[in-house]
């Protein structure tokens, strides 16, 4: 009825495949992602390293060249000189990663994510921010201010709330936000100056100056722990092999709601499942 609202651009059916890949070409053709997040034992007690794990991994099955994983706060949680994933290079935070990699990061990180985002926000030129990156920006109007002024420095985020952490940075409930789904996106995708990826049945995208999408695939086998962060891992990892943060953002979203709806029924599903399963 609110005709400001740009339509969005209906029935996205883009081609979910990846890329043939050159003959001639190596692992630094294909980017650089570095995962930052996944707080060791935080003060409430709670590991979440595996979302950053989850995000990892994702990145890894999708394509990147090169994944890089840095677990916040390793010194409490104790040196992991063995990574569980072989493939994975584990880092301490370090700024040389995030200046040339594309960075994902949130994805479990608690408070030592709101500490190491004054750095990232003004040195990483491609970044994901997810979870509670999204939650520290909520928090502190002195992130989000640096978060919007990216833009600016044409340094390119790509945002990935589900409708709580959209309520917080909108200072609203997750009631109004599923209610006026199309309109909160784009609020944030101004506000921010960023590609925002609204998540939840029917997925919408929204950049500051284009026609939203609305996702089409995907069903409720996502509605389980950690598929978040999977489509985290997987926006980086498009975007890092040459996608605009936009186009990655539209195309991550839709090949994850495609796998879990051509996922075997006699398959047992699950957020690692899904990451491996993403496909290259
Ligand atoms: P998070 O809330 O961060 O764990 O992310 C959950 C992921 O699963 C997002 O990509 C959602 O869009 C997706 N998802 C969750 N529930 C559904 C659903 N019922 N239908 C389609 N996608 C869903
Ligand atoms: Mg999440």
């Amino acid at each position: 009825s609110d005709t400001s609202i740009p339509k969005p651009t209906a029935h996205l059916s883009v081609d979910s495949r990846a890329a043939p890949r050159q003959h001639a070409s190596h692992k630094g053709s294909f980017g650089d992602v570095a995962v930052l997040g996944g707080e060791g034992l935080s003060r409430r007690g709670l590991s979440m390293t595996g979302a950053a794990w989850l995000a990892a991994l994702a990145a890894l099955h999708a394509g990147a060249g090169r994944v890089m994983l840095a677990l916040l706060d390793a010194q409490q949680s104790g040196p992991q000189s063995i990574a569980p994933w072989p493939e994975i290079m584990l880092r301490q935070p370090s700024a040389q990663d995030w200046r040339s990699a594309t960075v994902v990061c949130g994805c479990g990180g608690g408070q030592a994510v709101a500490d190491w985002l004054p750095q990232l926000l003004t040195q990483a030129p491609r970044l994901v921010l997810d979870a509670d990156g999204l939650n520290a920006v909520a928090a502190d109007p002195a992130l989000a201010r640096e978060l919007a002024a990216r833009a600016m420095r044409r340094q390119a985020t790509v945002l990935t709330p589900h409708p709580l952490e959209a309520a917080r940075l909108l200072q609203t409930s997750a009631a109004q936000i599923q209610s006026h789904r199309l309109q909160a996106c784009l609020e944030l995708a101004q506000k921010f100056q960023c590609t925002t990826l609204l998540k939840g049945s029917g997925t919408v995208i929204a950049s500051p100056s284009s026609q939203p999408w609305i996702n089409s695939s995907g069903n409720a086998r996502l509605a389980t722990g950690g598929t978040g962060d999977v489509l985290a891992g997987l926006i980086g990892a498009l975007w890092a092999q040459g996608l605009t943060a936009e186009q990655a953002s539209v195309q991550a979203a839709f090949r994850h709601g495609l796998v879990a709806e051509q996922w075997p029924a006699d398959r047992p599903f699950s957020a690692s499942a899904l990451a491996m399963r993403l496909g290259h």
